[in-house]
């Protein structure tokens, strides 16, 4: 469904937009995937947990892949046994393991010491696994890249080498990507994987590649489809891989409305009924997020802000072929990734709407309340004093 008919049709803002269509192209593209290179695919659901984003995936996908026990209970909740569920996290408790456990089909431990601490309590019913770092950094902001110096996420790859046991370790697991347009990265990093560790992969049941590549938007999948059938042939692993954005990223839109314009030290602001707490990565970032109605070669400049206290809680500076009014709606396009999932509601400012775009349809399917917002917040005293 195209944008200006999303925008015509929304009864409420602010809005976070699911386009239905979109998500089945992208889940399309790695069923594609699948069928050529044999690779199992597991959507990664903290890009986005939506039940109905769960539900629509789970026909495409081999299961899901997990970061906490909430995240491994709701993957359990819709796939019903039919799928797989892949867990890796630096932050396993012991006060957690059992009901892990319980839930996933299989865990790849963060470092050796995890792994011999809880592999053994499964008894077998999960495969276990080791998260490698295989200290191949392929982007230049340290804070997203999990083999900076120092890196705490996964065992590293030289330290696997004089591993004097492999028992017991059934798959491994690297994720060292982000947002990543071409096979470059992955090709590079399993030459130094397979240089490193050679026939020792021949041991292993299976190889999490992780996720970090935005396969909707690399042309030629040639590169990845010989990488994973030679994998699977020379030394008899399943290979799994486990997008996140790639499957909602371009999917989802956050459409707000403006409350408010006026001229601040010669330049123009707009207020918006959002905030950068609905997609915190602005904030964090300090990244300026695509707006639909933006014209690179507009006459019109004006400061997008959003609507709480904070003073820096701006999403940044446009451009517009004609000025936008008061009740006029713009659209951020392509943050159904990694935006919903953090946002927040500081200042009391509630939650979007989330709608869902179908064909020509569409459907409000949530909506939060004040009672959301104060059971949150609201305890009974008496239980918490002692
Ligand atoms: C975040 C993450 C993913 C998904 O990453 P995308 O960039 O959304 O594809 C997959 N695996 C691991 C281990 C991750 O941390």
């Amino acid at each position: 469904m195209n944008l200006n008919a999303i925008k015509a049709q929304l009864t409420s803002s602010p809005a976070f937009v699911i386009d239905r269509d979109a998500l089945l192209a992208n889940l399309q593209t790695l069923a594609e995937l699948r069928k050529h290179s044999g690779a199992n695919i597991l959507y990664s659901i903290k890009s986005l947990p939506l039940s109905l984003v769960l539900q629509t995936a789970k026909p495409f996908v081999d299961g899901f892949s997990v970061s906490s026990l909430f995240e491994a209970r709701l993957a359990k909740e819709i796939l019903q046994g039919t799928g797989n569920i892949h867990l890796t996290t630096p932050g396993i408790r012991p006060d957690q393991i059992d009901a892990l456990n319980e839930c996933c089909t299989h865990i790849s431990f963060n470092t050796p010491s995890q792994f011999q601490q809880f592999a053994p309590t499964a008894g077998g019913k999960v495969s276990a696994g080791l998260r490698i770092n295989p200290k191949l950094s392929c982007l230049n902001d340290e804070r997203f890249d999990p083999c900076r110096p120092h890196s705490k996420l996964g065992a590293a790859i030289e330290d696997l080498e004089n591993l004097d046991s492999w028992a017991g370790i059934e798959g491994l697991h690297l994720h060292n990507s982000f947002s990543a347009t071409s096979y470059t990265a992955l090709i590079d990093t399993m030459q130094k994987i397979e240089d490193l560790l050679g026939n020792k992969l021949g041991r292993l049941d299976w190889l999490n590649l992780g996720g970090g590549y935005l396969y909707g938007s690399i042309d030629d999948h040639h590169p990845f489809i010989d990488l994973v059938r030679r994998l699977r042939k020379r030394y008899g692993v399943q290979i799994y891989i486990e997008p996140g954005k790639a499957v909602v990223g371009n999917a989802g839109h956050l459409i707000a409305t403006v409350l408010d314009r006026f001229v601040s030290g010669g330049k123009t602001i707009m207020i918006l009924d959002t905030s950068i707490n609905h997609h915190p990565e602005v904030f964090e970032y300090q990244r300026q997020p695509a707006l639909a109605e933006h014209a690179p070669a507009g006459t019109h400049a004006a400061i997008l802000a959003g609507c709480t206290c904070l003073a820096g809680d701006l999403f940044g500076e446009y451009r517009f072929d004609t000025p936008l009014a008061i009740g006029d709606k713009v659209v951020f396009k392509q943050v159904g990734a990694y935006s919903l999932i953090k946002a927040n509601r500081f200042n009391g400012c509630n939650l979007p709407d989330i709608y869902i775009a179908d064909g020509g349809k569409l459907e409000c399917v949530k909506q939060f309340s004040y009672e959301d917002f104060r059971s949150q917040w609201h305890y009974t005293p008496e239980i918490c004093l002692p």
